[in-house]
């Protein structure tokens, strides 16, 4: 089946490809003389006298030149002055990059290297405590998710004879808008360095309709992995916003954009052959197919469920007023990490269908960022925002502190944002343009205090001169 795969890759579908001659000199890739693109990037090449190709674009872009502009060539060719003349196609052949065939030997050699086995994939501990370097808190999500992908990879290495078949461990995540449910995703493809594809819910409709189809996400994989469909195939795909494809309720019109969605992406998530163009994300008449399969591609779905908080309480609330505990009727309200709680029963209660829910067999919830997870987020991970800052004015010789009650104060007012972690950076950057443009005006200064008066607007930061200290005069304008 591999063997299939690559002769469609290697060889695209030319002109040339009529001649059975030249099937063979087509295992090495044409280059775009003008652009110097290969042919799997560029798409399908315009053969010239001299062994030049040529690809549409580079073909479509000379048409447009000369038609737009409005020269006579034979005008042109008339009045050159004697020591100019037309350049000659084939004087340019030398021109063409050394050896496309050496080129291309080469690439396939560095991939035979990569080959990509268990081994790769350390054990879940080890894929935890590198989590644990860049994501703050999350504890249970984060040890389910290193099993999961431990197990995905096993399963994935599983001999195809052994008579027990692993379920596939495609996950849901639930979490609070900016608790790092995609920092999360992106911080595992990255250790595993397996490639990733982003996509939103929102933007997928059925086949057909105005939209990307379900399919484009596994073009968009395809692309991050530099169009080598076995790197694909091992690939990790978060499809973000999945709460927003909930079953319609209520509904008569046909519902393209919600269960029709979850519908279509059922083949995806079990696993299935999939047609995708090379180098491009829309099929057309132009761009080469390959076939991705994706059984052994990890979907991770993401989503806040917003309104699945009531759903979960109304639930709880229902089982404790038959039992002795009835007057305890509000004790959720309270309950910040009700989402923890959730059941496939509430999910389908949201708008999840069953079979759906059937093929993300593991479900879990990120907890909402409390001010001291903030706090943690803003000096603790290996690239804190803070950290960052640091070392930008460090270039500058110039030493940057935070009180501990500026701290405080900024991860209050990202609370009050409720979008997280995500308010962080918006908040910071803020009072920070006012340092970063001021401080490298003044050689003298040494070290910028940011205090809990600077991040409210009440006071200025504490600048500290080279060799003394010089309380800033005047609030932040
Ligand atoms: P969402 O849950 O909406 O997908 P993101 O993962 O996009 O949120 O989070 C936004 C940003 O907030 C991330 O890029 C990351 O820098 C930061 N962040 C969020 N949660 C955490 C966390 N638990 N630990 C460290 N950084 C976090």
């Amino acid at each position: 089946m591999s063997e299939e795969k690559d002769t469609q890759e290697t060889v695209p579908a030319g002109p040339s490809c009529e001649n059975p001659e030249e099937k063979k000199e087509d295992k090495y890739e044409k280059f775009c003389f003008m652009c110097r693109r290969p042919e799997s990037r560029a798409g399908r090449m315009i053969e010239l006298p001299g062994n030049i190709h040529i690809c549409a674009d580079c073909m479509q872009k000379s048409f447009d030149t000369m038609q737009n502009s409005n020269l006579n060539y034979q005008d042109l060719l008339r009045n050159l002055p004697p020591n100019v003349g037309m350049i000659d196609l084939s004087a340019l052949r030398n021109q063409i990059p050394p050896d496309p065939k050496l080129k291309k030997q080469k690439e396939e050699k560095k991939e035979a290297k990569k080959e990509f086995t268990i081994k790769d994939i350390p054990p879940p501990h080890k894929i935890k405590e590198k989590l644990d370097e860049y994501v703050i808190g999350q504890e249970q999500a984060k040890k389910i998710m290193s099993v999961g992908v431990y197990n995905h990879y096993k399963r994935v290495f599983a001999p195809a004879d052994s008579d027990v078949e692993i379920e596939k461990s495609n996950m849901l995540m639930i979490g609070p808008t900016g608790s790092g449910k995609t920092y999360l995703v992106q911080t595992l493809a990255r250790l595993l360095d397996v490639p990733l594809a982003i996509t939103d819910a929102t933007s997928l409709t059925e086949a057909g309709y105005i939209g990307d189809d379900i399919e484009s996400v596994v073009s968009k994989l395809l692309a991050a992995a530099d169009n080598d469909v076995k790197r694909a195939e091992h690939g990790i795909i978060f499809v973000d916003e999945i709460d927003k494809i909930a079953k319609k309720k209520n509904t008569n019109q046909r519902d393209v954009s919600g269960e029709a969605v979850q519908q279509g992406m059922l083949k995806l998530l079990e696993g299935s052959e999939v047609e995708v163009p090379v180098g491009a994300n829309s099929k057309n008449a132009m761009v080469p197919l390959t076939t991705v399969n994706t059984r052994n591609i990890l979907f991770i779905c993401g989503g806040a469920f917003p309104e699945l908080s009531e759903i979960i309480k109304e639930r709880l609330n229902k089982q404790s007023s038959i039992g002795f505990q009835a007057d305890l009727k509000d004790k959720y309200d309270e309950d910040r990490n009700l989402l923890q709680k959730v059941t496939v029963e509430d999910l389908r209660n949201f708008g999840m269908i069953p079979e759906f829910l059937g093929r993300l067999p593991i479900i879990f919830s990120l907890e909402s960022l409390t001010e001291d997870m903030l706090v943690q987020i803003l000096q603790e991970p290996r690239n804190a925002i803070l950290k960052q800052y640091r070392k930008l004015l460090e270039m500058d010789e110039v030493k940057l502190e935070f009180e501990e009650g500026a701290l405080r104060a900024i991860a209050r007012r990202a609370l009050e944002k409720d979008t997280g972690a995500r308010a962080l950076r918006a908040i910071i950057e803020e009072f920070m343009l006012d340092i970063m443009y001021e401080i490298p005006k003044d050689d003298s200064i040494g070290e910028v205090v940011i205090t809990r008066e600077y991040v409210e607007h009440t006071g200025g930061p504490r600048i500290i001169m080279r060799g003394q200290e010089v309380p800033l005069l005047g609030a932040q304008s």
